[in-house]
């Protein structure tokens, strides 16, 4: 599979949920490696097995990653593939792998992507707020104080901000949306590609008395997406003529030489020039 003759890592995705959302390629590259290096190797034996596959497994989770680089090194030296997967979605993203493909890359191997499901693509693709820009900002820290001092250096962000969340901290997550962002109209996206996927909407507010309504809203796995601050409207820029400038500062009894020493300080140029234009217009006011 490699073009040369040292081996690439694979980084695959995997499905969010739905099992049908496996591309095509990433079955055909998890049957040729020859090892799969996954964050939850009984979890994903499950997948293979699911396949048809049966392929040597290795753990690689955030408290091991940095001890399997050498491992998984020596297998691409070797010239053999090996896949990188996670329990659910695109690898590195709020999952492990960032050490790993870090550590290949400073060593030259090769590293290929295999696209597929990724939970805050398919939730913003389908949530209706802005995507021309978003902030993804992964999970919001776990204790409340801290949660807040990270919304807060958010709260003046413009992009829309997306938020992975577990069912134990959804409720207290939205009341921090609520207490630190105020009324934004907020998105979230449960159980993407599963039988009880739902959009809910609203402000933090009105999607926890939703929950309240109705628990099982709050069961499950979240993308929680928030619309960006409102772009503050830039003061209307005023543009000054220099020449009207000078002829009010004269109006209003201002001298020749403070007229052109404001005109200069406000609109630039040479002060010498800006004196022999409030000359020349000092002497034309006086013709008249
Ligand atoms: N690597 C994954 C990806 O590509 O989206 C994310 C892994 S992260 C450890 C797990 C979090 O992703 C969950 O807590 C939830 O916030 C989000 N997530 C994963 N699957 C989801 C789904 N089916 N529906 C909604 N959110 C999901």
């Amino acid at each position: 599979m490699s073009e040369s003759s040292s081996g690439a890592l694979y980084v695959v995705a995997t499905p969010i949920g739905n099992l049908d959302d496996l591309t095509p390629r990433a079955a055909r590259v998890l049957a040729e490696v020859a090892l799969v290096a996954a964050e939850d190797t009984r979890h994903s034996a499950r997948l293979l097995r699911h396949l048809g596959l049966r392929r040597p497994l290795l753990s690689l989770h955030e408290h091991n990653e940095a001890a399997r680089v050498e491992q998984i090194d020596a297998r691409l030296a070797a010239g053999e593939d090996v896949a990188l997967i996670s329990d659910a979605g695109t690898p590195l993203i709020s999952d492990p792998g960032y050490v790993l493909v870090r550590a290949l890359r400073e060593r030259g191997r090769r590293v290929v992507p295999v696209p597929g499901a990724c939970a805050l693509v398919a939730a913003l693709s389908a949530a209706g707020l802005p995507t021309d820009r978003f902030l993804f900002a992964g999970f919001l820290p776990a204790r409340g104080a801290a949660r807040r001092t990270r919304l807060e250096a958010l709260a003046a962000r413009e992009e829309t901000l997306v938020f992975y969340e577990s069912p134990h901290r959804i409720r207290d997550t939205l009341a921090d949306i609520d207490t630190v962002l105020g009324a934004r109209h907020l998105v979230l996206a449960r159980e993407l590609t599963k039988a009880f996927e739902t959009f809910l909407e609203g402000s933090a507010e009105a999607l926890l008395a939703r929950m309240a309504a109705d628990p099982d809203q709050a069961r499950g796995e979240f993308v929680v997406m928030v619309a960006g601050a409102e772009a503050v409207a830039a003061a209307p820029a005023v543009a000054v003529e220099g020449e009207a400038l000078l002829a009010a500062l004269l109006a209003e009894g201002v001298g020749v030489k403070q007229a052109a020493g404001v005109a200069a300080r406000l609109l630039g140029g040479a002060k010498k020039a800006w004196y022999a234009q409030a000359q020349a217009l000092k002497e034309a006011r006086k013709s008249h």
